[in-house]
């Protein structure tokens, strides 16, 4: 390893900052052992405990109908086509209340751009959840829904973020990302807002006290500079705001959509992102790895690789399944692959709070990492619950 690589890990993972020259360099040239060292020590120093994390939330789609066209998207019908559909607020909140039923904390609303659906449908979405199950957090939508929403109601950016803050969206999901840079994104998304206009949509958000999370889909024929500028955009803005509260990288699924002659990202590929992510973000709390697109035994290296949350048991999930992929699994196994990697799961809730942590002084007698911080929460029994689509 050079000198110089060997100084720029040590920095990171210390808890230093990195450029974004430095982090492409690690990203291509870094030995992944020691990559992943060094992603695991910054992992380690901010969260001691051991404690790897897990949601339980049902994502429910209102409409597949969009206007937008990504090319990479196998969920969306064009308005009038005869596959189009749209479920009304009585079929959510149905699906809302067997989530709840099933120990979810937060629902995930996410739909294409209907062309009717201005400010007002998501007011009236966003409030009837709100009434029906206050103890339900709505983490929804992305930009691309707010920008939507708002030219549709010819608002601005700020009024539509205050008036769905008002009716009850308590954060905004990371969705709609993709790439940032213009030329991927113009590559696999021409009709979707600029990165730069994405970013300013959560900079408003996070101005007006709304705190999102942010992704970032690989593997459509982006390259490694473009991959790590996607990542330096994201952190310029959390500089000035700090309302990232995550960051999430996933795997571009290939089947039933129109881009033609894209591959999906390796596993190497994505576990060395995954670890120049967390090394680069020493201003982004959580680092969650997707073992929805990349699979449980991938997800599970990332433990190894600077992650600490994997994210949701998801109750329902259309789009990213709609292009293929296929991993499902279910709270027993997911607190299976956490414990076998070494770590302790815990369920959090939308703020990364611990509800639930899944620790026995019977496991380990000598471990005293969580009883003296959990003693009132752990082994909470949960209902074991089945992902279906
Ligand atoms: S990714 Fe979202 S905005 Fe793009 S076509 Fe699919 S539903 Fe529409």
């Amino acid at each position: 390893m050079s000198v110089v690589i060997s100084e720029i890990l040590q920095r990171a993972a210390d808890g230093g900052r990195i450029s974004e020259e430095e982090a492409l360099l690690l990203y291509t040239e870094a030995p992944f052992h020691a990559l992943g060292e060094a992603a695991d020590n910054v992992r380690r120093t901010r969260y001691p405990e051991g404690i790897v994390t897990y949601l339980i939330d049902r994502n429910i789609n209102y409409t597949n109908v969009c206007v937008t066209a990504c090319k990479f998207c196998a969920f969306y019908r064009a308005p009038k086509h005869a596959e189009g559909w749209s479920h009304d607020t009585e079929e959510i909140l149905r699906r809302c209340g067997e989530a709840v039923d099933l120990g979810a904390t937060q629902v995930m609303l996410q739909g294409g751009h209907h062309p009717d659906y201005g400010v007002d449908y998501y007011v009236n979405l966003f409030s009837s959840v709100k009434k029906a199950y206050p103890q339900l957090v709505i983490h929804s939508i992305g930009p691309s829904e707010i920008l939507h929403m708002a030219k549709v109601s010819g608002v601005s950016i700020e009024d539509a973020v205050v008036a769905i803050k008002a009716a009850g969206l308590d954060s905004i999901a990371g969705a709609g990302a993709e790439m940032l840079p213009d030329r991927p994104r113009k590559a696999i998304a021409p009709l979707k807002e600029s990165g730069a206009r994405w970013l300013e949509v959560m900079e408003v958000a996070h101005g007006v006290g709304i705190e999102s999370t942010a992704t970032m889909m690989m593997g459509t024929g982006e390259t490694n500079a473009e991959r790590i500028e996607h990542m330096r955009m994201i952190r310029d803005v959390q500089d000035k705001t700090g309302g990232f509260r995550a960051f999430i990288p996933w795997t571009y699924q290939p089947e039933n959509n129109h881009l033609k002659g894209r591959t999906q990202a390796t596993s190497l590929e994505y576990l060395r992102l995954i670890a120049v992510a967390r090394l680069f973000f020493h201003n982004v709390n959580h680092l969650q790895a997707s073992w929805l697109t990349t699979g449980k035994d991938v997800g599970q290296l990332a433990l190894h690789m600077g992650v600490d949350d994997l994210g949701s048991i998801m109750l329902e999930e259309n789009v990213i399944s709609s292009a293929g992929a296929k991993h499902r699994s279910n709270l027993h196994d997911l607190i299976q692959l956490i414990r076998t990697a070494g770590r302790i799961p815990a369920q959090r809730d939308t703020l990364y709070r611990h509800l639930a942590v899944h620790w026995t002084p019977e496991d380990d007698p000598t471990d005293d990492r969580v009883t003296s911080h959990f003693s009132s929460i752990v082994n909470r029994q949960l209902p074991l619950v089945s992902a279906k689509s």
